[in-house]
């Protein structure tokens, strides 16, 4: 599969090039940049062959299977919409959009295009977090009572720029790791939640938008679930604990774009430590969505995860603006 790659991004530059050409028979064709200077640049210092400033050139390429969209968050729609009807199979980043509405649309347009459209959550492809879901889908735990998300983390400096001053590019702590969140909740429980209260607030990294949020999730099963995500954090770690009427699991350190951390399952028996597969998320990624566009099942996160992921992220951020309960609206999904 040969990839165009929608955005000269720090993600792409740091993970997804690497991710995709580790995948046998996958090589990026295409960079696309809104200025001939970076196109250039980036795709001399990752060995790009074409670089692209109008996205209809690269569209064009007959070449392209399949793109991968990194720009900001306002820009994924269009992209998206136009790779769409191209006949792209497409690897969009999250948040996929900057509304619920919005993001629908692009999994319908994907639907009718007959092509794959996933979403990029990376965490639902870590080991730590597929053996942690495993002990509860074999009742390790027993039933399931609650969960709690600790995602706080101190922004690095190069990751700062639109996500910390500028909403209109999708900005916030809510859009960049709530949705993240919200998507490795629904990948543990397999179900989504329904009311959401959230307080959040701009700390000082934040200009404009929120650096830091607390939320619970009302879930249909009855679990509790509450979540921290912030930007300001330097020494917090990250983890996620699930606890069950026979047992608790406590995943430290595996909120990470790395397969790090580690998962301790404890009941009655003791503590044990449960160990995963090391293979990279977003390799884990690219397999599964090589996979689907060989008709072998579906991507790791696909559209309509991305779909209410985001949905959640946006009731979470409505709730905090709001300062009351909030049901999230899946537009129908
Ligand atoms: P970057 O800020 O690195 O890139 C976003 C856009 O900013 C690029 O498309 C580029 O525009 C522009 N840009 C990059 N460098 C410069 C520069 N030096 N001067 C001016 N403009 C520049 O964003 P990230 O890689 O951090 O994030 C991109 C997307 O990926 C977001 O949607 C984010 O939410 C998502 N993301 C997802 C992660 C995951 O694990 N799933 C992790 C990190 C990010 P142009 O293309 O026009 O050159």
């Amino acid at each position: 599969m040969q990839w165009g790659l929608i955005g000269a991004s720090t993600i792409a530059a740091e993970y997804m090039i690497g991710a995709i050409r580790a995948h046998e028979g996958n090589s990026v064709d295409a960079v696309l940049s809104s200025s001939r200077a970076r196109a250039d640049a980036y795709a001399a210092a990752h060995d790009i062959p074409n670089a692209d400033t109008e996205l209809s050139v690269l569209l064009a390429r007959p070449e392209i299977d399949a793109v991968y969209i990194s720009t900001t968050n306002e820009k994924h729609r269009d992209q998206a919409l136009a790779a769409l009807a191209a006949g792209k199979h497409v690897l969009c980043e999250k948040p996929l959009a900057m509304s619920v509405a919005d993001a629908r649309t692009m999994v319908e347009a994907a639907r009718k295009a007959g092509v794959v459209f996933a979403t990029n959550h990376h965490l639902r492809c870590a080991g730590a977090h597929r053996a942690a879901k495993a002990l509860i889908a074999e009742g390790r735990i027993g039933k399931v009572l609650s969960m709690r998300v600790f995602h706080a983390v101190m922004l690095p400096e190069h990751l700062r720029g639109w996500r910390i001053d500028n909403p209109a590019a999708g900005g916030g702590v809510i859009p960049d790791i709530t949705v993240h969140d919200a998507d490795t909740v629904r990948f543990y429980l397999d179900e989504d939640p329904r009311r959401v209260v959230a307080q959040a607030v701009s700390s000082g990294l934040g200009q404009g938008v929120e650096d830091s949020v607390m939320s619970v999730w009302t879930m249909p099963s009855g679990i509790m679930v509450q979540s921290h995500e912030s930007f300001t954090h330097p020494f917090a770690g990250s983890g996620l604990e699930v606890h069950g009427s026979k047992g608790s699991i406590f995943a430290r350190n595996v909120m990470s774009q790395r397969p790090t951390g580690t998962v301790t399952l404890v009941t009655e028996a003791g503590e044990t430590d449960v160990p995963y597969e090391s293979e990279g998320l977003y390799e884990y990624a690219i397999t599964a969505f090589n996979r689907a566009v060989a008709g072998e099942g579906r991507p790791a996160a696909n559209g309509i995860d991305g779909v209410k992921s985001l949905a959640v992220a946006m009731a979470v951020r409505q709730s905090a603006l709001q300062g009351r309960a909030v049901d999230v609206n899946y537009e129908g999904y």
